[in-house]
């Protein structure tokens, strides 16, 4: 009798007879692929292109009965299973190596009841299925900066994005979920139902269950906001970086400011005689009323001589894909990130130190400013926490496969990481963990909720059948 060999919960491997395969493949509505079958390929390329893994086989559900044999299946024969929304996840959760991949992306419907201001979500969505859909309605849920991320493993993680300082975390916006835990039960989750589920669901990763629905609480905002991004050089840095803390002091909360430091990429954008050279960036987004935008921005815009200035009306969707380019897929990247609780001179002066001599076209370190509404809820109000930081600091590097460079941005993103980690609040995100992070790292991003954390795992996957995430075991 023939077999696939699969890898099981233990990382052992597993010898599945075919037809036990076949009977499990014939019950469902949707899809099980094999690495020749058309449509593998696509379903197991991640956004990390760094990432090695193969699942033995994917399965492509059409719906929550699909998702429910799945998991029955993969816990009767005690098979390792991942679960893919976007497969943005840096340090390539989305994929099981040599296990069962659930890929959700058929899952991808968006109903936005108007009247209720809420919108249900597949979870096989992007930011960018979301906001055309809301925006259709001069609605949005606050999501993230670049289109192609998958809502569910971004919001699973608490999320943030242009939004966060007028409605918090992503995860503040979540009304509820439908899940399908691990003994096969599908469960609706919400402040009112298995409130315990649902608190650690706003944070706590995959590792509860395969969420096959998202409600998010939607805001009137656009379908028009001021925002873009300007440029200067980097001699300018200094003077840009206090402009950026009086920003982040003074800025209504509709005023998103994010500020990075790289070398200038070859874009039609930025004159050619800049390419190359040092810059230094500030990206912003005003939700509010545009005329106030406009009053608000202007200490930016009229700042010094930037290179290029495209800070203007736009459609919010269109804002919401102005970094898309940036982050293109099957690059390699390696990030490191922490939460720091606001700006100094020294921090300043440690920002500026880490690009002496940088070579690499593309290592950049981010400040986004999220400090608002995140405060206006408890530090227990869901298992994302962090509610302190006000920032959100990211060292990223990203390299061609071929370039052979990844030794040397790896080692420039780990040394600026320890020399800015001093400024930190402890804290640090879930989501840009990369496939090296201790466990200690994880048990750093949840702090004071991780106890409870586990708790809740220990009730609702007493055997860890999800263990393909920043695992928080039993
Ligand atoms: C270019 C880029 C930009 C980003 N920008 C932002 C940003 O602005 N704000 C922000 O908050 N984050 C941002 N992130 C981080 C992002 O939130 C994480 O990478 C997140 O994991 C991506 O979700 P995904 O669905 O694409 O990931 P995947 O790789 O598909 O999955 C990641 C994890 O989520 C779990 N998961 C996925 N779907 C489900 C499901 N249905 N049920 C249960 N678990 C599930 C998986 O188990 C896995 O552990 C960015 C990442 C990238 C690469």
């Amino acid at each position: 009798m023939s077999h696939l060999q699969i890898t099981g919960l233990g990382g052992d491997r597993r010898d599945i007879a075919s037809e036990t395969l076949d009977t499990f493949a014939a019950g469902l509505g949707g899809q099980l692929l094999h690495p020749d079958d058309e449509g593998f390929a696509e379903a197991t390329l991640l956004w990390n292109g760094m990432i090695k893994k193969r699942p033995a086989i994917v399965i492509r559900p059409q719906s929550t009965d699909d998702v429910v044999r799945t998991i029955n299946f993969v816990r009767d024969n005690e098979l390792e299973v991942s679960i893919r929304g976007g497969g943005h996840n840096i340090a390539g959760l989305a994929l099981s190596d040599g296990g069962i991949t659930l890929d959700m992306s058929p899952m991808k419907a968006v109903e936005v009841d108007v009247e209720a201001r809420l919108a249900r979500v597949g979870p096989g969505c992007n930011l960018g299925d979301v906001d055309r859909a809301t925006q259709e309605h001069g609605l949005a849920a606050g999501l993230g900066f670049v289109s192609a991320t998958g809502v569910a493993g971004l919001t699973l993680g608490g999320g943030f994005g242009y939004l966060t300082r007028r409605f918090g975390w992503t995860v503040d916006d979540l009304e509820e979920v439908e899940i399908v835990t691990a003994d096969g039960a599908v469960q609706r989750a919400s402040r009112t139902a298995h409130e315990d589920l649902f608190w650690a669901l706003r944070g706590g990763g995959g590792n509860f269950g395969v969420v096959t629905e998202f409600v998010f609480r939607l805001h009137e905002v656009g379908p028009q906001v001021m925002g873009g991004l300007i440029a200067w050089p980097a001699s300018e840095a200094e003077g840009v970086l206090d402009l950026y803390r009086k920003t982040v002091e003074s800025a209504p909360p509709e005023l998103t400011a994010v500020v990075l430091r790289r070398n200038a990429p070859p874009a039609p954008w930025l004159p050619e005689s800049a390419h190359g050279t040092p810059i230094i960036v500030m990206v912003v987004c005003h939700s509010g009323d545009l005329q106030q935008a406009q009053a608000d921005l202007a200490p930016i815009k009229s700042h010094g001589e930037p290179l290029a200035d495209l800070i203007g009306v736009k459609d919010y969707v269109a804002q919401q894909t102005l970094l898309d380019a940036t982050q293109p897929k099957g690059m390699h990247y390696y990030w490191k990130s922490e939460f720091l609780p606001g700006l100094s001179d020294d921090l300043f002066a440690t920002y500026n130190a880490q690009f002496v001599d940088l070579k690499a076209p593309a290592n950049q370190i981010v400040l986004f400013h999220i400090a608002g509404a995140l405060s206006d809820h408890a530090e227990d109000d869901g298992a994302m926490g962090n509610r302190e930081a006000a920032l959100a600091c990211v060292i990223q590097s990203m390299w061609a496969p071929e370039s052979g460079a990844g030794d040397a941005n790896r080692d420039w993103v780990r040394s600026a990481w320890e020399a800015l980690k001093p400024y930190s609040t402890g804290g640090n995100y879930v989501n840009f963990q990369t496939d090296d992070e201790t466990d200690e790292r994880t048990v750093e991003s949840y702090r004071d909720n991780y106890k409870r954390l586990a708790a809740i795992k220990s009730k609702y996957d007493p055997s860890n059948l999800f263990r393909v995430n920043r695992n928080i075991p039993p």
